[in-house]
């Protein structure tokens, strides 16, 4: 890549320290990153409105002269100036404001404000508009004025100049090169990346302000394919990279004898989604690449028999299978299903977790690395660097959402350990769905397989919101439900700020059940306990000999309790779309119709509400996912928003789908045939940063 030199010797900014240190606080390391650094919005200074005709609702600039000057003292002290053009007159307030402006804005003194008109207490006003002191027949802007994102110290008019300055004099050679080839540019009618660049900082004076506004202009488009085109270029490279490295071929035997024994335990037959994601899953493993596949289905599709017969190949090619869980719950409850299953099949499980006594973990330790478990179950404890597998063909992990990104991140580098030059095959479980959009953008070098059906005879659960002040009947329906028979989840409210007090409100909701309902057996089970009282209490609960289980949130993933029919969710307001799907999907594992009552606090705030909504209208995880990711933008709903890798800066996967289905095609075509033109791209955009955020 020598001649890419010039590329990656990203040319240092030719500034002081200190405004480097203020300039990185916006991400701005170097020239490109300058020129990338793109206007927020712009300000439209290129024409005057006569005050009268000046439409409402709209930053308008208006000019006039400055006919009154008051502070007034209420309702809050504020300064108020009457401005009078030929068509009428308007007042601008000013709340916060310095003497010199008192000054300044003195009557008879010719002012051009912009901002938004509204109807006020003083007939037309304008708030805190931009006011400047012109002189009569002052000349225009003519063009939009950008407006950049800033950062304390470093004003507007800084950054604006030295922008200027990049795109009039880089000083790394050949800057805004074309990355793309002419035949792209030309299909997809692409305007030029260095004209595009320019257009966005100093757009022209007949430059449609709505279209640049809304960034649907075709300058916008261009830096957004651009912006698309680099993460999905890096995607596949990551892809391809993985193609050439060597996993184990794990065969299906002809007979399949392991999972046909297997199958035979189970009561119930496979759900067509379940033997479609089981074909792709097990074609992949008989290939000689690793393989790197998400499994996604809805909580309850049922996708831990699904990661068994995966192992189960693995298992009988000689080689051995890793499940990991994110929590211990979780981790233990496979432990449990995966050795009763597999204990007729004369496989042995090892159980590997952060909390187990030390006998027990050197010794299952000891049958790992030997090979006389060829299943080991575990917690993060399994990646940790003391263990040491016989021979490692599969990786599994389960909720992989629930990991931290950093967590993905090292999970997916390492592929787990390899083991002389051959890397086990992984598989992702996921119960969050992810949107179309995001998967093709940030999970672009995954193979992703859906579950998209429930296993037969679940009746949908029916979910209730309940105001906070009518607890009461909630306990009536509780007394009720277990008379019957059924069990219950009670589910504390989310302390976020304090793990402690957290703790402290579910033993207090713990203690208060128990004195309502003394007929019940009442059991709890929160973060603290050790792995052995949690196993202990989970235990009780699945064989019925407690009713009424409280819990925090640690009951969020995986746990399956099928005689569970009602779930009480405290506090659901604070609570994320994601999780109250998840705790909710804890019921409805059985044949009788569940309910789940989301109890929550007034008066809620609008963003609350609409969960809420959200949550109430629907039981498709793919629907309340989708809407998630409209709440919260991706870096939110990825879980990313701090991890210092790149998210995307101006592509918006809910509006540019179209864009990034082209950004896809043009992906590989662009490493097969222009690799040099490829590289340059990657790190135009991406820089040292090398990759985008893998999940
Ligand atoms: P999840 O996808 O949320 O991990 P699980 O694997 O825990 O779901 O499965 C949920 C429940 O459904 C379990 O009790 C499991 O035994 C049961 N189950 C799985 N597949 C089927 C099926 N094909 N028919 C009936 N029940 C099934
Ligand atoms: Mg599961």
């Amino acid at each position: 890549m020598d001649s890419d030199a010039s590329v990656s010797d990203a040319a240092a900014l030719a500034v002081s320290s200190k405004v480097q240190e203020k300039l990185t606080r916006l991400g701005i390391n170097n020239e490109m990153d300058l020129a990338l650094h793109l206007p927020i919005r712009y300000e439209d200074e290129t024409h005057v409105f006569p005050i009268a005709h000046a439409p409402h609702g709209m930053v308008v600039q208006i000019e006039g002269v400055i006919v009154h000057n008051e502070i007034v003292a209420k309702p809050r002290r504020q300064l108020v100036c009457r401005i009078e053009d030929c068509s009428g007159s308007l007042c601008m307030r000013l709340l916060n404001f310095y003497g010199s402006q008192v000054k300044a804005y003195a009557v008879g003194k010719r002012v051009r404000l912009l901002g938004e008109i509204r109807q006020g207490f003083f007939g037309a006003e304008m708030v805190h508009p931009k006011c400047r002191i012109v002189k009569e027949h002052e000349p225009l802007a003519t063009a939009m004025t950008p407006v950049y994102a800033v950062t304390a110290g470093l004003p507007q008019k800084t950054l604006a100049r030295l922008i200027h300055q990049i795109l009039r004099h880089p000083k790394q050679p050949g800057l805004f090169d074309e990355t793309l080839p002419d035949g792209i540019i030309c299909r997809y009618r692409l305007p030029g990346f260095k004209d595009s660049v320019f257009t966005l900082h100093h757009p022209p004076p007949d430059t449609q302000i709505n279209l640049l506004q809304s960034r649907k202009h075709p300058a916008w488009q261009r830096v957004k394919f651009d912006e698309l085109l680099a993460q999905q270029l890096s995607m596949r490279l990551h892809y391809r990279q993985r193609r050439s490295r060597t996993a184990p071929q794990l065969d299906q035997k002809h007979d399949h004898g392991l999972r046909i024994r297997f199958l035979a335990q189970m009561d119930f037959s496979l759900t067509m989604a379940q033997e479609k994601v089981i074909a792709e899953i097990c074609r992949d493993l008989t290939s000689k690449y690793p393989m790197q596949r998400l499994l996604q289905g809805d909580v309850g599709s049922g996708k831990t028999i699904v990661a068994a017969i995966a192992a189960l190949q693995a298992i009988e090619n000689g080689y051995q299978a890793a499940i990991m869980a994110p929590t211990e719950i979780l981790a233990e409850q496979h432990f449990q299903k995966l050795s009763a299953w597999f204990r007729p099949l004369g496989i042995q499980v090892g159980w590997l977790s952060s909390g187990q006594k030390k006998k027990d973990r050197q010794s299952a330790l000891a049958a790992i690395e030997s090979g006389t478990a060829m299943l080991a179950v575990g917690t993060h404890a399994l990646f940790q660097e003391q263990v040491s597998f016989y021979q490692l063909g599969l990786a599994i992990i389960d909720e992989q959402h629930r990991f931290g990104v950093h967590q993905r991140l090292a999970l997916r580098m390492k592929g787990m350990q390899q083991h002389a030059g051959i890397f086990p095959h992984q598989l992702m479980m996921s119960a969050t769905p992810i949107p179309r959009t995001l998967s093709m953008s940030y999970f672009a070098d995954l193979d992703v397989s859906i579950i998209d059906e429930l296993p037969p005879g679940r009746s949908p659960v029916i979910t209730k919101l309940v105001a906070d002040n009518r607890r009461s009947e909630v306990v009536a329906r509780i007394q009720q439900a277990c008379r019957q028979g059924k069990q219950v989840y009670w589910v504390c409210p989310l302390i976020e700020e304090s793990e402690t007090l957290q703790l402290q409100t579910a033993v207090e909701t713990c203690e208060t059940l128990c004195r309502i309902f003394t007929d019940l057996n009442v059991g709890l089970v929160h973060g603290r306990l050790t792995a052995q009282e949690k196993t202990n209490m989970m235990t009780l609960f699945k064989q019925g000999d407690i009713q009424l289980l409280v819990a925090t949130t640690v009951i969020e993933v995986g746990v399956d309790v099928p005689n569970a029919s009602l779930m009480v969710i405290e506090n659901a307001e604070r609570m994320g779309l994601s999780q109250l799907h998840q705790l909710r999907g804890r019921v409805g594992r059985g044949a009788d119709a569940s309910v789940c009552i989301l109890l929550y606090q007034q008066p809620l705030s609008s963003i609350a509400r609409e969960r809420l909504k959200i949550i109430f209208e629907h039981t498709d995880g793919f629907e309340i996912a989708r809407q998630d990711l409209r709440l919260r933008g991706p870096g939110e709903f990825l879980g990313a928003r701090q991890s210092g890798v790149p998210m995307l800066r101006f592509a918006d996967l809910d509006q540019d789908g179209a864009l990034l289905t082209d950004a896809q095609s043009v992906a590989d075509e662009m490493l097969n045939d222009y690799p040099d033109l490829a590289q340059r791209h990657i790190r135009r955009w991406l820089g040292d940063k090398t990759e985008y955020l893998r999940v």
